[in-house]
């Protein structure tokens, strides 16, 4: 029996898996993406999407993504709701990748890696209780949202730092919060934190619970962890700023990553280190992240797809 060789497989259905889908297909490679266990992506945790083009009167994250899968499944995109659980990648130039879902093998030319990555939480129920209703991991995405008001960010990094700055010329006040006694960030950024005048950063405290009426944020509780003394700061947003996992540990030991776990691809382009092998999306991008270049990037990885298996022919 002749095996079932497919042109191209995308793994994940998130801005850039859907577009890369939408390309693919119109390039007539008959793709088949695998949505894993959240179809749709990250925007399906989240209610308004505001800075997607396109969109004049915003449009909640859910229905965003189900336009998207609808316009790659109307290029017939045969979608499977199925995770990818191993990968098989060739090395050699024109070999054929393959990828399990549980005991089902599947066979490539091109593989489309857009698995995403995954905002890190500090575990607390609360997070998940106020989800929605003011805690955020991403201040580009909401920061829009607590204009003129007061906000917390967690973390002590490059991100929180970023986070904090960029928060800090739309809202009243920044308080960052700071689990140790000094940042992890760059100096340069230390230097731009310490150099706005709202942010006011609070050394040894932690984030240990939300209040607020009706799941909206009121107040942070936080605790210095010197003095053991708890009080609460008074705010409308609570960002988590302590970094994203790149959702790329069943790819690890076969294919480059970066010195994060993210995908290296080569600059420009959503080539990666073997052939054939591509990579699009928050997966290989941990500055950007956003649906749009998510989307912009899974378009670059289907036409990069494209002109690998034209050129083998
Ligand atoms: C709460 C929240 C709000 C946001 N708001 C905005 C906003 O307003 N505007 C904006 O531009 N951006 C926003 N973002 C960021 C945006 O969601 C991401 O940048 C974007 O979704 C990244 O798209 P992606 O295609 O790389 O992957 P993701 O959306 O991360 O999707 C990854 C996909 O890969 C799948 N997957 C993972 N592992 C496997 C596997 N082994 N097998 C098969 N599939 C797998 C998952 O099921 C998922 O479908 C927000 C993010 C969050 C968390």
């Amino acid at each position: 029996m002749e095996e079932n060789i497919l042109d191209c497989v995308i793994v994940g259905s998130g801005p850039s898996g859907f577009t890369a889908a939408i390309y693919a297909a119109r390039a007539d490679l008959k793709p088949e993406l695998y949505t894993g266990l959240e179809p749709g992506g990250q925007l399906t945790t989240t209610t308004e999407v505001d800075n997607f083009p396109g969109y004049p009167a915003g449009i909640t994250g859910p229905e965003m993504m189900m336009d998207l899968q609808k316009q790659a499944e109307r290029f017939d995109t045969k979608v499977h709701y199925e995770m990818i659980t191993k990968a098989e990648f060739s090395k050699e130039e024109g070999g054929i990748h393959k990828l399990y879902a549980g005991n089902k093998e599947i066979l490539a030319k091109s593989v489309i890696i857009s698995t995403g990555a995954t905002a890190k939480y500090l575990g607390l129920d609360d997070e998940k209780k106020y989800n929605g209703g003011g805690v955020s991991a991403c201040a580009t995405c909401d920061g829009f949202f607590y204009r003129g008001k007061d906000v917390v960010v967690v973390g002590a990094g490059d991100t929180a730092a970023e986070e904090a700055t960029y928060l800090s010329k739309l809202v009243n006040k920044v308080t960052m919060l700071v689990r140790k006694g000094e940042f992890r960030a760059s100096k340069a950024m230390i230097h731009r934190v310490e150099n706005t005048p709202n942010i006011e950063v609070k050394f040894h405290h932690e984030l240990i619970g939300i209040e607020g009426e009706n799941n909206l944020v009121e107040r942070a509780v936080v605790i210095n962890n010197q003095t053991q003394e708890k009080s609460t700061v008074d705010v409308h947003g609570i960002f988590i700023a302590i970094g994203h996992k790149p959702n790329t540990d069943i790819f690890a030991g076969q294919i480059d990553l970066d010195e994060n776990g993210y995908i290296a691809t080569e600059k420009g382009s959503t080539r990666t280190n073997l052939p054939g092998v591509f990579a699009a999306g928050d997966v290989q991008d941990h500055i950007y992240r956003q649906a749009i270049t998510a989307a912009g990037s899974g378009c670059m990885a289907a036409m990069d797809a494209e002109k690998y298996l034209a050129e083998l022919h």
